[in-house]
């Protein structure tokens, strides 16, 4: 058997099978052994129904009977009931106050639930037990799957991902019938021997068998590590290759006195924080390399990200470019002789994810650059303007696309920000010496080069974001980039005062926000879902939704207050309009999902409430309340949460004394697991590599080892194609562009 065979070729796969296996782009024997378990059951862990004992944790696998709802005969409280019967026997299971879980759930289905036995001696029941649906019972009694394979009969059984018409079993089975017909002979480890060594993991075979089929607990982990660092390893080999393809372009290198730069800074109305300085110190000092620029700058919201920019634009819209490259157009064209200030200069090129913020940006640009004889450009989608305006030299004016074109190709406009329609085929620069790009974590080598055009020179790449990461998923995700931190406020910001709320005081909390609209600011109020309860699945039960929670406190809470909702499931037109009256205080109180999360700065919304706290991330809500930090006036954040549930409420405790976006984000990994870690979705990691970034190590190791590989071997094509064949694909799934 070879690992590129097809499936079809070695078993009988009928349609149902067929079908569930394309949908996780399953085909060949390879892609099979690479579909890695998620996690393994023990069945010591798993108690028999025949067995169970009175006030016993206990889990159990079964098949659910006798579903229905009734009335508790005294207090009238709502119970939800059945059966769950394992084979050796079948025990009642009842839900207190929880009827709605009788309809989730269907008789016959196949369920692992963990609860407490309850009752009297000799009538048992399952109270209140979790309940997890599953394709099929992995494990059974009287009919073990370990029983019937020789040679891998063990109490530890791999459990795939869920998916719709493919059982773990089959998952477990198949595998095994791989290897019995000697496909692990067909397999060769793409990882070098001396890497593998050093980091003591095990070989590639080795690895399949452990991790499908361990003997033992330490052989699944070690497996899966083994595997985690692959898929780290690769995405640091194509990041690594970006980096050399970046360092091996030509770029401008210019040198910007110190006493330049202060002169632009010290018109600020407030003193750099020293973290501000530090990052403008080492942007500039990038400059003056001979390789382009490729840093992160990772920043709490109201951190300052914004003056750092503007102060290194400046440094580049102020530069020349190199000898022999000089601009055709006269000196000081701009008519206001100051020297060193003519057209031609360095570009810089200053990309936001949404128009609202390329907005923003451009405004707080004005405000940095309105002393200087520095034209500054805004491209949007609904259209451009230019400051300063001919007729106003302290007000912006809009003008046509093609006339801000002609500007930003001959050089006459050296700053340009805007949305995605920077990268428009139609938007040439001069001389694009310096992109800066706020929030969009996909960007890369590719795309830089894109918005260079002709040019042959590599443009300075400064991205900022304000999302807090673990380190260990900035170094994978960002492996490419060097990262600066703005770990440190500005003085004397007020901090936000921040409350876990529980159900028994949200009437102060309305109180408060209640004075706080009177008194002329606004709120945001956060929910978890959009739509009108589902009443058929759990979670919609307990959540608000926006429509109808700003239809709430319109009527009970908030009386008079002008209140709309903004949620996902609005077209960007109509969020960006919503967004918009809010900003103009046209609207006093706005209830959204966590759309309302990307960069809006109204200075007037002080009071956030967020409700069912209890399911976001600390970093999710971190960002969240970085919506009222903007302002003057005292900030205020009311997490309110319904969980009853000590560990919850302390994890949310950690808002108010964290320091941080990343201390949070680092408990985030620590307590929630990586799944659920902010920022993840987008990383386009695996499970597995997820959980890889949990081991700082492991990442480090991964990178260096990569770096390494990348710089001694110019020809990883030819020198290690399995490794090439590998990280190929991995950009493919990267740069979705
Ligand atoms: P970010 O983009 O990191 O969220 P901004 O750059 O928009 O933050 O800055 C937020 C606010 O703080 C702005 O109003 C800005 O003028 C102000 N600001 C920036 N740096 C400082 C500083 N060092 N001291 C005081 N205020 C500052
Ligand atoms: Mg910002």
């Amino acid at each position: 058997m070879k690992l590129s065979d097809t499936l079809k070729s070695h078993f009988r796969i009928d349609v149902g099978h067929e079908k569930a296996l394309k949908k996780l782009g399953i085909e060949t024997v390879s892609d099979l052994l690479y579909h890695l378990p998620a996690r393994y059951e023990d069945i010591t862990d798993v108690q028999s129904v025949s067995g169970l004992q009175k006030g016993q944790d206990a889990i159990v696998y079964g098949q659910l009977s006798g579903l229905k709802t009734r009335k508790a005969w005294k207090s009238k409280m709502p119970i939800a009931e059945g059966y769950v019967e394992d084979g050796s026997a079948k025990i009642q299971v009842m839900w207190f106050n929880q009827p709605y879980l009788a309809k989730m759930y269907q008789n016959g289905m196949y369920v692992k639930l963990a609860g407490k036995v309850a009752g009297s001696d000799t009538k048992l029941y399952l109270s209140n037990p979790e309940v997890e649906p599953l394709d099929s019972l992995p494990i059974d009694r009287h009919d073990s799957i370990f029983k019937d394979t020789e040679g891998y009969d063990d109490t530890l059984y791999p459990v795939y991902r869920e998916t719709k018409g493919i059982t773990s079993k089959w998952f477990y089975h198949t595998v095994l019938k791989c290897f019995e017909k000697g496909v692990l002979d067909d397999v060769y480890d793409p990882i070098p021997a001396s890497i593998i060594k050093k980091y003591n993991l095990p070989e590639l075979k080795t690895a399949f068998v452990w991790i499908h089929s361990p003997k033992k607990a330490e052989h699944a982990t070690s497996a899966r590590k083994r595997f985690a660092f692959e898929e780290v390893f690769y995405i640091q080999v194509r990041k690594a290759q970006e980096r050399a393809a970046v360092s091996a372009a030509t770029t401008y290198s210019f040198k910007t006195e110190k006493d330049h730069v202060s002169a632009f800074v010290d018109r600020f109305p407030f003193p750099l924080t020293s973290a501000q300085k530090n990052a403008i110190d080492i942007i500039l000092s990038d400059f003056n390399g001979v390789h382009a620029m490729s840093r992160l700058l990772e920043g709490d919201v109201g951190s300052g990200k914004t003056a750092v920019a503007a102060t290194t634009a400046y440094a580049v819209a102020t530069s020349r470019p190199p000898e022999g490259t000089k601009s055709p157009l006269p000196r000081g064209t701009l008519g206001r002789g100051l020297s060193g200030l003519e057209y031609g200069n360095l570009q810089v090129a200053y990309m936001a994810p949404t128009e609202i913020l390329a907005k923003q940006h451009f405004e707080s640009f004005i405000e940095y650059f309105k002393h200087l004889p520095i034209q500054i450009g805004l491209i949007t989608g609904s259209g451009c303007q230019k400051f300063p305006s001919k007729t106003n030299p302290n007000k912006p004016t809009n003008i046509s696309k093609a006339q801000l074109l002609k500007w930003v190709a001959n050089g006459e406009v050296p700053i340009l920000i805007g949305t995605h329609a920077l990268i428009y085929k139609s938007v040439e620069f001069k001389h694009l010496a310096y992109v800066i790009i706020d929030e969009q974590h996909r960007f890369g080598t590719n795309q830089r080069k894109k918005l260079a055009k002709k040019d042959v020179r590599m443009p300075h790449l400064l991205s900022m974001t304000a999302t807090p990461i673990p380190r260990t998923l900035a170094l994978t995700i960002y492996g490419d980039l060097d990262i600066s931190l703005l770990d440190e406020m500005p003085k004397g910001r007020k901090p936000v005062i921040t409350k876990i709320v529980l159900p028994a005081h949200v009437d102060e909390m309305y109180e408060h926000v209640r004075s706080e609209l009177k008194s002329g600011r606004q709120a945001y109020v956060i929910c978890p879902r959009i739509d009108e309860p589902d009443p058929d699945k759990q979670m919609a039960v307990t959540s608000k939704s926006v429509i109808a929670e700003a239809a709430r406190l319109k009527k009970d809470i908030f009386k008079g207050a002008r209140i709309e909702p903004l949620h996902g499931k609005m077209t960007p037109k109509e969020k960006d309009a919503v967004m918009l009256r809010f900003n103009n205080h046209e609207i006093d109180v706005l209830v959204a999902t966590s759309v309302v999360e990307v960069g809006v700065n109204v200075p007037n919304a002080t009071n956030i409430i967020i409700e069912g706290a209890e399911r976001f991330g600390l970093s999710q809500l971190h960002q969240l309340r970085g919506r009222v930090l903007r302002g003057t006036h005292q900030p205020y954040c009311f997490a309110v949460t319904e969980s009853k549930s000590e560990k919850t409420r302390d994890r949310l405790k950690a808002l108010a004394t964290a320091k941080n976006g990343f201390e949070l984000a680092e408990h985030d990994l620590t307590f929630r697991g990586s799944g659920e870690l902010y920022g993840a979705k987008q990383s386009g990691l695996s499970d597995l590599g997820m959980e890889a970034i949990k081991n700082i190590k492991l990442v480090e190791a991964a990178r260096t080892e990569a770096r390494h590989l990348v710089e001694t071997n110019t020809d990883l094509g030819r020198q290690f194609p399995l490794i090439a064949e590998k990280v190929a694909k991995i950009g493919e799934d990267l740069h979705m562009e």
